[in-house]
């Protein structure tokens, strides 16, 4: 995930008046000091352990409250962000930004919790404030990211277990529950082989089509952000294909990824019933040289690199064992895996080879 501001940027201000603080108490004023000091190294765990010790001798200390609240975001411990975060929220608007900001990290913290009212509240509240152009622009940046703006306001939402659907046109949806049911179901059976942990929902925005979204999300349907927990998708798109891409990304976090795996897998994991190997069959007239497909993408026509992608992952998922799939997912760069699929490969491509 990458939602990070510089930590210069977001201090900058704030640096500025934590001499002010000294009004309030010397130990105070060090003690934000030496926190921002903690902060701009990278010193997360101990600006936290300090933090957290002197808030609980003195609770009215909201530039570091501030400083906590984004240390525990910077770690992906929005539960434990949000308190702290509340708490600087409340001093008065002003030109250090410590509301803005307070409000800001605030909205990533309620939306990564599953409480996307607030984070649309809290973000836009920190925009309206307009109290320094760095928090206001992150504010602004985060509602577009996360899809929160006005747009969506009219959507139908449609729960389920692990989904918030979004409907750009329900009426246009026949059997809406059973859609919905379908979508979560698929969710739950590529969840089965890579485990997420439970933060907030999945939200599936389901587009009339791309004329529709380009304006909005500047990009053709249908596709993913993991980062987000994100998917925009075509009414008609498959139930797994995007579904895929986030789970596989939030359950391995891969270090390298190339074209021809990551869509391979989600094309294998996209819940239709297709007969891969003979759709990459017709589309290759059965000729196909893997190891080039994998290093040189885009060279090749996007239909027949999904369709090989797809036949190839469901082929080494069923042909070598749990750890080395996965392995193959988290560095998906050939060169680390050809001593190893080698002999898979060259296996895959003559069963290709072969007549219908
Ligand atoms: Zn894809």
């Amino acid at each position: 995930m990458r939602h990070r501001t510089s930590r210069t940027l977001f201090l900058a201000r704030i640096i500025l008046v934590a001499p002010l603080v000294a009004v309030a108490g010397w130990a105070q004023a060090q003690t934000t000091e030496e926190a921002s000091a903690l902060y701009l190294s990278g010193q997360l765990d101990q600006l936290i352990a300090q933090g957290e010790t002197s808030l609980r001798q003195n609770d009215e200390q909201p530039i570091l409250h501030l400083l906590v609240g984004r240390a525990y975001a910077d770690q992906h411990r929005f539960n434990e962000a949000v308190p702290h975060l509340e708490k600087s929220g409340q001093v008065p608007p002003g030109p250090d930004g410590v509301r803005a900001w307070s409000l800001g990290y605030l909205g990533l913290a309620y939306y990564y919790t599953n409480h996307p009212d607030q984070a649309r509240t809290a973000l836009a509240v920190c925009v309206a404030l307009n109290s320094t152009p760095n928090a206001t622009r992150y504010a602004q940046r985060r509602l577009q990211a996360y899809q929160l703006t006005p747009f969506f306001a009219e959507w139908k939402v449609v729960e389920t277990a692990h989904l918030r659907l979004h409907f750009q046109s329900p009426e246009q949806v026949p059997a809406l529950a059973q859609y919905a049911a379908d979508r979560e179901r698929a969710y739950q059976s590529i969840e089965a082989t890579f485990p997420v942990p439970a933060a907030k929902k999945l939200d599936f925005y389901v587009w009339n089509n791309t004329a529709d979204s380009r304006p909005v999300v500047q990009r053709n349907l249908g596709f993913a952000v993991p980062e987000y927990l994100l998917v925009n998708a075509r009414q008609n798109q498959t139930r797994g294909h995007e579904l895929a891409h986030v789970l596989v990304q939030h359950s391995l976090s891969p270090t390298h990824r190339s074209q021809l795996i990551n869509e391979g897998v989600a094309v294998y994991l996209d819940q239709t019933a297709t007969n891969r190997m003979q759709r990459a069959r017709q589309l290759t007239r059965g000729r196909t040289d893997v190891w080039h497909l994998w290093e040189h993408p885009e060279e090749t026509d996007e239909a027949v690199l999904y369709a090989v992608g797809g036949a190839l992952l469901e082929y080494v998922a069923t042909h070598v064992p749990p750890a080395q799939f996965r392995a193959l997912l988290q560095d998906q760069r050939a060169e680390m895996h050809r001593s190893w699929l080698a002999p898979v490969v060259a296996a895959f491509e003559h069963e290709l080879a072969q007549p219908e």
